[in-house]
């Protein structure tokens, strides 16, 4: 047997494959796949787009992987290359999540299925299946770590403490997922006046970041530190994303945070990106949120063999994704909070991160 059709085999008894060992032949096999990503700006990304791609031809898929440079214009049209060139299947990480309804129209007509690949793709029943992480549960562990260190989870303080809000894109679905399962845990502390937002930025349209930019935030926190904090201190700041978090925290070390008489506030993270998890052991930013993106990239690799050999593909949510014309089955992987005390057995005791690239 050629390595193709041998991995095609061994993935037919795959974990995702419903049990079945027929091996689906015909047209699909062989077959190309789209993976069409945001941004080569930031790891994870370069990350899902490689073990998707690994996937898939360990599958015995040939793949197109493209990345859109952050342009929601140069993505859609990427994609519309793609189906024109024939792809079978699209897997789609989108850059603005609204943009997507005729390409996606056209992947219909030429009956390409499309798994909606970590960001909800919205406005559409075109989108087959989502592959993601429960991003709620994201904000979530976020706003539990800033409780839990001011010490006001366990009511050892009683604050006030002040704190600063961050937020992502507001053209990726995600984003309000995150600020909401933050706000879930901060909310009740803000309203008790425990948490004060000295800015008064509380609302998602105030706090978003277009296109998850670090600058973006960097130059955001430079005015709410020169706007607000003149006589006062910042005791934590949200932040949903490493990026993000490290123009946050260049903007406090510029106004001369991180000194014994003036420490960094607590700064939160996502994706443990080999830059913040350093910035974590050197005891700046305080935590990030490791979503194991290798194990999504074999979600959506599975969904996409089930979906060409007319199988079902496992989802474990069938009612939280409402894009706006349908609820899109999916699969949600579980996020895991990080911080100096546990980033040995997490990301590195699981190969996410070598030891050799912390140093
Ligand atoms: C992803 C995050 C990532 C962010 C910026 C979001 O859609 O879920 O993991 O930090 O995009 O790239």
């Amino acid at each position: 047997a050629s390595a193709a059709s041998l991995a095609l085999t061994l993935s037919a008894c795959g974990q995702n494959s419903e049990g079945g060992s027929e091996e689906k032949g015909g047209d699909t096999k062989g077959a190309t796949i789209g993976i069409a990503m945001p941004t080569k700006s930031s790891e994870r990304w370069i990350a899902d787009g490689n073990n998707v791609k690994k996937d898939l031809e360990s599958k015995g898929y040939k793949t197109q992987l493209v990345y859109g440079e952050d342009d929601p214009d140069q993505q859609v049209s990427q994609i519309e290359n793609l189906i024109t060139q024939g792809v079978k299947a699209l897997i789609i990480a989108a850059i603005d999540n609204k943009t997507m309804n005729s390409v996606l129209q056209q992947a219909k007509d030429a009956d390409i299925p499309v798994i909606s690949y970590d960001r909800l793709i919205l406005g559409t029943e075109n989108v087959d299946y989502y592959a993601s992480f429960d991003n709620e549960k994201v904000g979530e562990l976020q706003g539990t770590y800033i409780v839990e260190k001011l010490g006001l989870k366990d009511g050892s303080k009683k604050g006030p403490f002040n704190i600063e809000l961050f937020a992502g894109s507001n053209d990726d679905n995600n984003t309000r997922y995150f600020f909401q399962g933050a706000m879930n845990v901060l909310q009740p502390y803000i309203d008790k006046k425990q948490l004060v937002v000295k800015s008064g930025q509380t609302e998602l349209n105030q706090v978003t970041t277009l296109r998850w930019d670090g600058g973006t935030a960097q130059k955001r926190m430079d005015d709410i530190l020169t706007g607000s904090y003149r006589s006062d201190r910042v005791d934590a700041v949200l932040s949903p994303y490493d990026g993000i978090s490290i123009g946050i925290l260049s903007a406090l070390k510029s106004d001369s945070y991180g000194t014994k008489s003036k420490p960094l506030p607590i700064v939160t993270g996502q994706d443990a990106e080999v830059a913040s998890v350093k910035s974590i052991i050197a005891d700046q930013q305080s935590m990030t949120v490791y979503k194991d993106t290798r194990e999504l990239a074999k979600v959506a690799s599975n969904m996409v063999d089930a979906v060409l050999n007319d199988k079902k593909p496992e989802v474990n949510d069938t009612k939280t994704y409402d894009n706006g014309s349908k609820v899109v089955p999916a699969y949600l992987l579980t996020p895991v909070s990080v911080d100096k005390t546990n980033y040995k057995e997490t990301v590195v005791d699981s190969g996410y991160i070598k030891e050799s690239d912390l140093n």
